[in-house]
């Protein structure tokens, strides 16, 4: 380490005590409100910060001893552990895994309110006044939507996958074609979760085309059931061919073998009805005869993170029996959202007004361009003459590998700095409050308004004047 300056070791040597800290009545004014430990380590902290200020700038150190207090009951005030924390969707992904995917409904919202902070009937039927079963509240709802005879909740559709395959098949055979052994997401690796669930794997046909014939030939006396898997976020064109559900399940009838559907996202409704792009709906695949279905509840639902399971009634009672359940069921919070979700699925005339994730995908066009023409109006006047600032044709998308093909047309604001480029931009933006997290393309910072949500549009504004104001004056 460098030897230091003079100036520098008179900084130092002004800075105040940790015990000088905590004696400072500015201090002493706030802390008794706070663990005693917690007020000290704060205090180190904003003392550790303004040394380090000193250390580093040798010729011309700060003289941050007069803001060492300020400093620490700042840090007192905010604390300094990670929480989760608000930040507005700018990407253009709907249902963005690694920003929290669904944003529930607000019957769910209160739902989940109210489960925390009443008891509730979880497990308890009220009108026998005995013991009763946490699926009482969403198994009706949905044999109502799907068809199904039975259905139990689990905590992701990962989960719901691994138990279907343990209970169903633990020691033998899970016959699944090739062109359906996918990778979602990086750690949901379908011959990875096979292994955890103590089954064995037999593939069957290449990856672009698999046969009625490549199932019929694989059914053996040590086949447990065949497995189909929605590949979600990815896609086989061209000279391609799989076996269809209903086929499957003819050929799983003739084998006396269970066939299990895994359809990922999993649609409740026809989503064509709002000129989406059809996704395989639940009860289609009910429909079709297979024994059991897995979707998961916070993709197209647009629910609390779940995994459904739905299908003939002796499979789901032996999943819901296995004592894997009680390590993969949900809580009270799950079940109170999951079922105020699945109502206004049920009962609502227009659920793409009430489920935000629906609302988000099916927003008009000419309104988002409304937007962003407001937005470029503003924001140039605030950040000119270091960004420039305007409309653009973007494209989002739904997201967590549900309908990857799906292009929604979406309108964004570009944000083009000269003088940083784009990465210290989005950056600048990712430190907002609250953080604004965009996309970077084409030398550019792209906000793409089909995700920013219309309660957040005032604190991104608020957000903009503050990136406004680190502009001219970096700090
Ligand atoms: C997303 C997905 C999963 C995992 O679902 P989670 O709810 O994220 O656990 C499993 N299978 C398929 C086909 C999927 O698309």
């Amino acid at each position: 380490m460098a030897a230091l300056s003079p100036a520098q070791q008179d900084a130092l040597r002004r800075l105040p005590s940790v015990d000088a800290v905590l004696a400072d009545p500015r201090l002493m004014d706030i802390a008794d409100r706070y663990d005693h430990a917690y007020v000290v380590s704060q205090a180190r902290e904003a003392q550790n910060g303004a040394r380090q200020r000193i250390l580093d700038a040798p010729d011309d150190p700060a003289c941050p001893a007069a803001s060492v207090v300020a400093d620490a009951v700042l840090c007192v005030l905010n604390g300094s552990r990670l929480r989760i924390c608000c930040v507005i969707n700018a990407t253009g992904t709907v249902t963005h895994t690694n920003l929290g995917r669904a944003l529930l409904a607000e019957p769910a919202v209160e739902a989940m309110n109210m489960a925390a902070r009443h008891y509730v009937n979880l497990e308890y039927d009220v009108e026998a006044g005995a013991r009763g079963h946490r699926d009482a509240v969403i198994e009706d709802v949905l044999r109502r939507l799907t068809g199904a005879e039975a259905a139990t909740v689990v905590n992701n559709n990962a989960a719901a996958v691994l138990l279907t395959l343990r209970v169903l098949a633990e020691g033998r055979e899970v016959v699944v074609s090739r062109g359906e052994l996918v990778e979602i997401g990086g750690s949901f690796r379908l011959p990875d979760v096979m292994e955890a669930a103590g089954v064995r794997l037999r593939e069957v046909g290449t990856t672009n085309r698999t046969h009625a014939t490549d199932y019929e030939d694989a059914i053996g006396p040590e086949t447990a059931l065949l497995l189909k898997v929605h590949p979600s976020n990815y896609r086989v064109e061209g000279f391609t061919g799989e076996v269809a559900l209903p086929e499957l399940v003819a050929i799983g009838r003739a084998g006396g073998v269970p066939v299990v559907e895994d359809l990922g996202s999993g649609a409740l409704l026809d989503l064509r009805r709002w000129g989406l792009p059809p996704e395989p709906q639940v009860s289609e695949s009910v429909a079709a005869g297979a024994d059991i279905v897995t979707f998961s509840g916070d993709k197209l639902l647009g629910g609390p993170q779940a995994g459904l399971i739905v299908g003939k009634s002796d499979a789901v009672e032996r999943i819901r029996r296995h004592p894997m359940m009680r390590a993969l069921r949900v809580d009270k919070y799950a079940y109170a959202a999951l079922a105020a979700t699945l109502d206004i699925f049920e009962t609502d005339a227009r659920p793409e007004l009430r489920l935000p994730m629906l609302e988000m995908m099916t927003r008009d066009v000419a309104e988002l361009e409304r937007y962003a023409d407001a937005c470029v109006e503003r924001w140039s006047v605030l950040l000119a003459p270091q960004v420039n600032v305007a409309r653009a044709e973007s494209t989002a998308q739904v997201g967590s590998g549900a309908q990857p093909a799906t292009r929604l047309p979406s309108v964004a604001v570009t944000l083009d700095a000269d003088g940083t480029g784009p990465a210290p931009l989005a950056a600048m933006l990712r430190r907002l409050d609250p953080p604004v997290i965009a996309r970077v393309e084409n030398d550019m910072v792209w906000l793409d308004t089909r995700t920013i949500l219309v309660r957040d549009r005032e604190a991104l504004d608020a957000a903009m004047a503050s990136l406004a104001d680190e502009l001219r004056d970096p700090r």
